[in-house]
């Protein structure tokens, strides 16, 4: 194009492309999920927009909020039009190309290493996607702060913007152009491309319409009369041709429009838009009315997630705030989920008012620590025309946050103890009732992906730490190979036992046979084996549980409790006996180190330990410190 200015992609982008292009990936069908997901994002930003703005909208044909697809006569060109929100010079240079998102190294890190490229969405670049079936891609944007633009690509590295004079007007919104390869010719047909649609975008809450030829039949008296007859005319047409046409088939009908003079027609072939997706909102449905299949299908549309959902809850909130709300548990946690904690803006869960999509960016929705969770939360009580801000400001947020924790806690203890049942059951060799091995395992699964989330929570959500200390899970000197609860540790305790005892350091092997638990074990006592880096700041905070303190064997005052007297007589008197090299000892090591030396009975056959005051750091913790360098 001339006059076109040439632009170079980020290089991270153009390598990221270099695969797609020259991917054989063989579900090449995400493409079209990824596009119509930008195309009702886009959507969803020009509604939140009218809101507060109606102008935005536009008049007429444009304020129709929909996405049309189509292909071209000799088939080799797809389109995809939205009346979205557009994108303006600027921003088309930004989102695609020039700018790498911050998923784009990570996707191209899990492609190296023979990932999955349906994982695409996740990582925030999934309109590249486009280059497993195209060659040549042109995306026409009209913004309504700007011109319309064309952006073309062959994916080779560089792209092109030149002010669009040869599409017409598009009035706002972006319609792709999609230059199919030779071999990607299958999705060059409507049969294909409907499939598609209703696999992956049935729940889109925007109309999709794809262009079909169809035949009809028009009345000749009529061919005069200009386009656009209604449907109804045609139909009756139909119905009065059929003796002439296709003989009479239907007699009663036929009958009963007898007294109508039957009227000339002749067939012709004209293009229509059938509608693909049941765009009707599938929270407001009553859950009863809603299949398994259809919630994890919703799952996938809202989440960009190519797995099932490990859980789900779907319920309608009442009282002074009316929510409606389907809130999922995914099966995987998300790539940067934990590297970027305390970086990252969530999202996942998504926030309407009355069926109008605001954000999936609302820290007032969703403590961080349960970000993970996907769906949406649909609300008749906010206000639906204030800006973001406003809205972050509403009391009735508090409450709806209040509650979503609660239905994902409660999500999250269910299966936990269904986990714990069914351990319970194998147990004592029962099966009756028990249930399936997908619902036994789940939060086993569960808790692999989000264990550390469950810890986070412990750590910064104060109200429910005591429900989400519940759901810990580690393994103990007693529990061999499987994990155990603080529930069933309470429940082994020894008699007068009064403190849970733990240990933490860098493995189970080495926590084991540390100097420290030594004589915990000895006496029988069962100790908890902390092996992550969080699991003691976790336990800063988890000061006890059940009325039962947490004890840590490597900290100065820890005390066992069943010491008879005949022991105690014998702590003293060894006390005196070692008192001169205790004092000695004190003496030569530098009084800042150390603070004190004592004679102690926790040792069973370790000559001496090095242990932390009470209120110091415990040598794991130091080493922790030391490694992440606070
Ligand atoms: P993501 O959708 O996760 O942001 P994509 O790679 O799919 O990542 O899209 C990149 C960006 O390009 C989007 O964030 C959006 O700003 C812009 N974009 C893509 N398609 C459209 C569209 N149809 N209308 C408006 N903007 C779009
Ligand atoms: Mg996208």
């Amino acid at each position: 194009r001339s006059g076109a200015e040439q632009f170079t992609f980020q290089a991270e982008v153009t390598r990221m492309m270099d695969i797609i292009i020259n991917s054989l990936y063989s579900n090449k069908d995400i493409f079209l999920r990824e596009l119509i997901s930008n195309a009702s994002d886009a959507l969803d930003k020009i509604r939140f927009l009218s809101l507060t703005d109606k102008s935005q909208l536009g008049e007429g044909e444009v304020a129709n909020l929909e996405i049309r697809i189509w292909l071209d006569k000799d088939g080799k060109t797809l389109y995809i039009r939205d009346r979205g929100i557009g994108m303006t010079k600027d921003d088309l240079i930004k989102n695609l190309g020039t700018i790498a998102k911050s998923g784009t190294s990570a996707f191209l890190e899990q492609m190296q290493k023979g990932g999955d490229m349906n994982l695409i969405g996740q990582f925030g670049v999934g309109f590249y996607s486009v280059y497993l079936v195209a060659d040549y891609v042109e995306v026409v944007s009209k913004h309504n702060d700007d011109k319309q633009y064309i952006w073309a690509s062959t994916a080779d590295g560089s792209f092109t913007i030149s002010e669009d004079t040869e599409n017409g007007e598009l009035g706002r919104g972006t319609l792709l152009k999609i230059h199919l390869k030779e071999e990607a010719q299958e999705y060059a047909t409507e049969a294909k491309l409907r499939e598609l649609v209703q696999r992956y975008s049935e729940f889109i809450n925007f109309p999709i319409y794809i262009q079909t030829e169809k035949e009809v039949e028009v009345p000749v008296e009529e061919e005069a009369a200009k386009e656009g007859e209604q449907k109804e005319e045609e139909k009756a047409a139909e119905e009065e041709e059929e003796e002439d046409e296709e003989g009479a088939e239907d007699d009663e009908e036929e009958e009963a429009k007898e007294e109508e003079k039957p009227k000339a027609t002749r067939k012709e072939k004209r293009q229509e838009w059938d509608l693909l997706n049941d765009n009707k909102a599938i929270w407001l449905r009553k859950p009863s009315e809603v299949t398994e299949e259809e919630y994890q299908k919703f799952y996938k549309a809202v989440s960009k997630d190519y797995a099932e959902a490990l859980s789900y809850s779907h319920f309608r909130a009442e009282g002074d705030v009316e929510f409606r709300s389907i809130l999922y548990i995914p099966s995987f946690s998300p790539f940067d989920f934990y590297d970027k904690y305390y970086e990252k803006a969530q999202n996942g869960l998504k926030l309407y008012v009355r069926r109008v999509f605001i954000s999936d960016d609302m820290k007032e929705l969703i403590p961080r620590y349960l970000s993970f969770v996907k769906g949406i939360v649909d609300s008749d009580t906010l206000p639906l025309n204030v800006s973001r801000e406003m809205l972050q400001q509403e009391a009735a947020l508090k409450t709806i946050k209040k509650k979503v924790v609660r239905k994902v806690l409660d999500m999250i203890r269910k299966m936990a103890e269904t986990e714990v049942k069914c351990k319970d059951m194998d147990a004592k060799g029962e099966t009756e009732g028990k249930p399936s091995d997908k619902e036994c395992g789940q939060y086993g699964k569960f808790w692999e992906q989000f264990g550390r989330a469950i810890k986070l929570g412990v750590i910064e959500d104060a109200t429910n730490r005591n429900r989400l200390a519940k759901l810990l899970r580690f393994y103990t000197s007693k529990s061999g190979e499987q994990l155990t609860t603080l529930d069933e540790y309470i429940g082994r305790m020894k008699e007068g036992q009064k403190n849970i005892y733990y240990l933490a350091g860098a493995s189970k092997e080495e926590v084991a046979h540390s100097p420290f638990v030594e004589q915990l074990l000895r006496k029988g006592y069962e100790v908890i084996f902390f092996t992550d880096v969080l699991d003691e700041y976790v336990m800063g905070h988890l000061l006890d549980y059940d009325d039962k303190k947490f004890a840590n064997a490597s900290k100065e005052d820890l005390k066992l409790a069943d010491k008879d007297e005949v022991e105690k007589k014998k702590d003293k008197e060894l006390k005196e006996q070692f008192k001169d090299l205790t004092k000695w000892w004190k003496k030569v090591v530098d009084d800042s180190r150390l603070q004190a030396v004592k004679v102690s009975s926790r040792l069973a056959t370790t000559p001496c330990v090095v242990v932390t005051g009470k209120y110091g750091n415990s040598a794991n913790m130091e080493r922790i410190m030391r490694a992440q360098a606070f």
